[in-house]
């Protein structure tokens, strides 16, 4: 059922409502934006609004796709063609770019992230994606946020295009194989759509630097199609290391009603949690993938973070000394990032740290974390948890 078109720009937005975007987050922390996704008042044109935390800060952000019409059928999607009597919105580029512009002059939304359903092919919806992006910068002089989708089968020029407009750009992959896409998303192609306009995301930085603004995200749907865990790390490794990837999202599986997915069971929260705190250890503590600790099924535990299940492993029984350790393996210990191993050759070369009190005084709150693993100055500290940790 398609909507009736005498509805105005805004009314259409009210329209999608939070189905929109359902698996894609549009900043930095997408657990916490999930759990906030719906307005307490529940109006529905608030509910396509989400409050996230961009690269410039976090912000009232407008989740909206130039249609909600799709010629695909992907298997876990509300917007899946032939899905039963949902009513289906679509945008002109002036008609979003002005409905956009109203609600952030009024204060409603700063920031914008701009996905689409696939409609006489990807390079056809990619244009209007791009024009309401241009639109915005040129016509309506915004130059804040904004996230803007690559489509399956986008073209070399509309991505660096689009690269030039957006802060950020995300190529989807939504699977960690060809074969667990073919599972998820039989109509989509895993090289030739998606994978291959990841590599050019990397192409067009590496070409003309000056002229890119955005960084380049993924996002993964997990859980549904028996991924694991090692299957996505992995991936997410090779992105990190090799395509100049910002971000991989983890967007765990929830089923929708009259989607061939329909009876799958949710994945839980902690998969997610788990999945995120790995990617970042891959991503900023520089760890290799085989530095984290899977079971035999190729996941990680879900009972406690994968920092600390390393160190139990490693760390129980070979302390760490904090007076000579390099800061590689002072990041290696649960309770000390990057910023806490700095503070603490910092503080080593003024005197000894022989306390876990030495530890907080520098910075580090999450000291008690640390004691099972640690030596200080060739002792263990006593191992109760601090009441402010
Ligand atoms: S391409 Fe797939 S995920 Fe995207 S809107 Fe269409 S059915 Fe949904």
């Amino acid at each position: 059922m398609y909507v009736k078109t005498s509805l105005t720009p805004i009314e259409k937005l009210a329209q999608l409502g939070d189905e929109a975007t359902r698996f894609e987050p549009a900043g930095d922390s997408p657990l916490a934006e999930r759990r906030r996704r719906r307005s307490p008042d529940d109006e529905q044109m608030l509910s396509c609004i989400s409050h996230v935390n961009t690269p410039k800060g976090v912000k009232p952000v407008l989740k909206a796709m130039v249609t909600t019409a799709c010629e695909n059928d992907c298997y876990y999607c509300p917007f899946r063609s032939g899905r039963g009597e949902m009513r289906r919105v679509a945008f002109t580029p002036d008609e979003l770019a002005s409905a956009f512009d109203r609600l952030q002059r009024s204060g409603i939304v700063d920031g914008l992230f701009l996905s689409s359903g696939v409609l006489n092919g990807g390079a056809s919806v990619q244009d209007k994606i791009i024009d309401t992006g241009e639109i915005l910068r040129t016509k309506y002089h915004y130059q804040d946020y904004i996230h803007l989708k690559i489509m399956p089968g986008a073209e070399y020029d509309q991505i660096a295009r689009a690269m030039q407009i957006a802060d950020r750009v995300s190529v989807n992959l939504e699977a960690p194989t060809a074969e667990r896409l073919y599972a998820l998303a039989p109509k989509k192609d895993f090289y030739a759509e998606l994978f291959q306009r990841l590599q050019w995301t990397q192409q067009v930085r590496q070409q003309t630097p000056h002229r890119v603004r955005a960084s380049t995200v993924t996002q993964f749907v997990v859980g549904a199609v028996g991924d694991t865990d090692l299957e996505l790390l992995s991936l997410s490794a090779r992105l990190y290391g090799q395509l100049g990837l910002t971000r991989a999202y983890y967007s765990g599986f929830s089923p929708v009603a009259d989607t061939p997915l329909e009876d799958t069971p949710p994945t839980p929260f902690l998969r997610e949690r788990r999945l995120y705190q790995a990617s970042f250890l891959l991503r900023d503590y520089r760890w290799d993938v085989e530095d984290l600790p899977f079971l035999n099924d190729g996941n990680l535990r879900q009972d406690i973070d994968p920092k600390r299940a390393w160190a139990d492993v490693h760390l129980l029984h070979a302390p760490v000394e904090v007076m000579h350790a390099a800061r590689e393996a002072l990041m290696r210990v649960p309770g000390i990032g990057p910023v806490g191993a700095d503070a603490i050759i910092k503080a080593r070369q003024r005197g000894s740290l022989t306390d876990l009190a030495h530890l907080r005084a520098i910075g580090i709150r999450t000291a008690s974390l640390a004691a099972p693993y640690i030596l200080l100055s060739g002792r263990r500290p006593p191992q109760q948890l601090s009441m402010w940790e």
